[in-house]
């Protein structure tokens, strides 16, 4: 296919990148940039490589599958120390070790779900049947906050499905992304799945390459669109992630003493620099002394430190860039009068930690509450009408998720049925589930991932028409 106008288009430095630490900022590596000429040769085997793959019966690709679901079983420990070194969640609670069960078992869901042909149409003179192709080469480009987990979203339902994936990890947690490729690809057939590194500009050549039919993307939403522009040159298929600014409403009269501990880690999971964190809590002003007193009291007794050491349940933040962003956003609550109702014990460490922070007296207008903090700081903001509520949570340029706490769960349903998310969870947060579709609305992005609808969204429907 001809590329020649595309590829004077994009440069690709070869400044390398250091890959840090953020527990302790030791420097882990240095990611070298992939070239063009790299990139292009491995499309070329990759090419190759699908068409072999895509011709093997289901039932094979399916074994394999499950396969490369028992080595990242078999190697989840040092894995998971390599996501704890280079990614900084701790090894224990919520943290790296729960990631490599998430990979284990996003890979063997996925392997284990059928997309047969389906007859869409007969009658008398014709019977149309509805297949579902491969689309070809993937391009994955995966984040930095769920690096194994997200990256493994986006390769087992593409390989599933007879595509061949070309991944591009975070330039920031490359290191741990290339282990668990390895691990992968020991079980894989050659070129079927391979790695490209770097920085953005790679992910840029890779996703406006000819060759790509289709890009698993998440990350922000100013790459998400220029991922978007990039589809324009070679018409990819895409399913953009790219986050959100979830809300969580607290219906007036919650038992808080039982939803405590999921209130706190919808919020706080992975630092809170998950897409489908709660990171804006509207609260009863009847209520909201309590609320923000047991959420006080959670924040108080949680450990944070080196991921490494197993007294940790919270790390660092993970790269420097975001320890900026957080900070600037509590330098601007500090300057609009806001109530700093809990700041948390920073670990005396060199890395990018940043206490847990609960910050009230903060209402949508202000930085903290419009903009996606991505971090360990919650505003809790008081409504006195539930109308006044759902507004101010609907009124976001984003909607990945949203939730509603309550002990009434048919007031709850009418709430969440008001709200504009792709997933709207009752008395849980950013609860995904391999079986179930997953995606935002507006520029949280499109398409879906999981389940059945997450493997229609890695192939091409493709009917055959018999006349009778
Ligand atoms: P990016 O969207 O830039 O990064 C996500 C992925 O896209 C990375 O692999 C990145 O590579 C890659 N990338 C960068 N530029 C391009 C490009 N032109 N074409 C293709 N791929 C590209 O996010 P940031 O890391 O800059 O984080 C910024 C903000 O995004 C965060 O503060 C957070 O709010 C949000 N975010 C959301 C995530 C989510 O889960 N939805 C995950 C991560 C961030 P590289 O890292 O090497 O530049």
């Amino acid at each position: 296919m001809e590329n020649t106008s595309f590829a004077r288009e994009t440069r690709i430095s070869d400044t390398p990148f250091l890959s840090l630490n953020p527990s302790t900022l030791e420097v882990i590596g240095e990611v070298v940039n992939t070239s063009r000429e790299e990139i292009d040769a491995k499309i070329e085997k990759a090419k190759k490589a699908q068409k072999l793959w895509s011709a093997r019966p289901d039932t094979e690709r399916k074994d394999i599958l499950l396969k490369v679901a028992e080595a990242l079983q078999l190697h989840s420990k040092e894995l998971a120390e390599w996501i704890t070194r280079e990614q900084g969640k701790p090894l224990s609670g919520p943290g790296a070790n729960f990631e490599m069960q998430a990979c284990v078992g996003w890979t063997q869901v996925p392997a284990s779900l059928d997309l047969p042909e389906e007859i869409v149409f007969e009658d008398d003179t014709r019977k149309d049947v509805l297949y579902r192709n491969p689309i070809g080469i993937v391009a994955a480009i995966a984040p930095w906050n769920w690096p194994l987990m997200i990256a493994i979203w986006q390769i087992i339902p593409s390989l599933r499905m007879g595509n061949a994936v070309i991944i591009k990890p975070s330039e920031y947690t490359t290191f741990c992304s290339l282990e668990m490729i390895k691990v992968i690809n020991s079980v894989l057939p050659e070129d079927i799945l391979q790695v490209v590194t770097g920085r953005g500009e790679v992910g840029g050549y890779l996703t406006a390459h000819p060759e790509i039919g289709k890009v698993m993307f998440t990350g922000s939403i100013a790459t998400g669109k220029k991922v978007i522009e990039a589809s324009a040159k070679n018409m990819a298929r895409l399913t953009l992630e790219c986050g959100g600014n979830d809300a969580g409403i607290i219906l007036p009269g919650l038992d808080i003493a039982q939803h405590i501990e999921n209130l706190f880690w919808g919020a706080f999971l992975n630092m809170g620099q998950t897409c489908a964190c709660l990171k804006r809590l509207y609260v009863h002003e009847n209520d909201y002394e309590k609320i923000t007193q047991a959420l006080t009291d959670y924040c108080s007794n949680i450990p944070m430190g080196n991921g490494a050491d197993e007294s940790s349940v919270l790390g660092p933040v993970q790269n420097k860039m975001q320890y900026d962003k957080i900070q600037d956003l509590i330098s601007d609550s500090e300057n609009v009068d806001a109530e700093f109702i809990f700041t948390g014990q920073k670990p005396d460490l060199e890395g990018y930690f940043i206490p847990l922070t609960l910050i009230g007296n903060v209402d949508n207008g202000n930085r903290i509450v419009d903009e996606e903090q991505f971090g360990p700081v919650l505003p809790v903001i008081k409504y006195k009408t539930l109308e006044e509520a759902i507004s101010k949570a609907n009124d976001s340029e984003t909607g990945l998720g949203a939730s509603v706490w309550s002990n009434d769960l048919d007031e709850a349903q009418k709430v969440a049925a008001q709200l504009e998310a792709g997933t709207v969870w009752i008395n849980q947060h950013g609860a995904i589930h391999p079986f179930v579709p997953f995606g935002g609305v507006k520029q949280s992005g499109y398409g879906v991932e999981f389940g059945i609808e997450g493997l229609k969204a890695v192939t091409v429907p493709k009917i055959i028409s018999i006349k009778k």
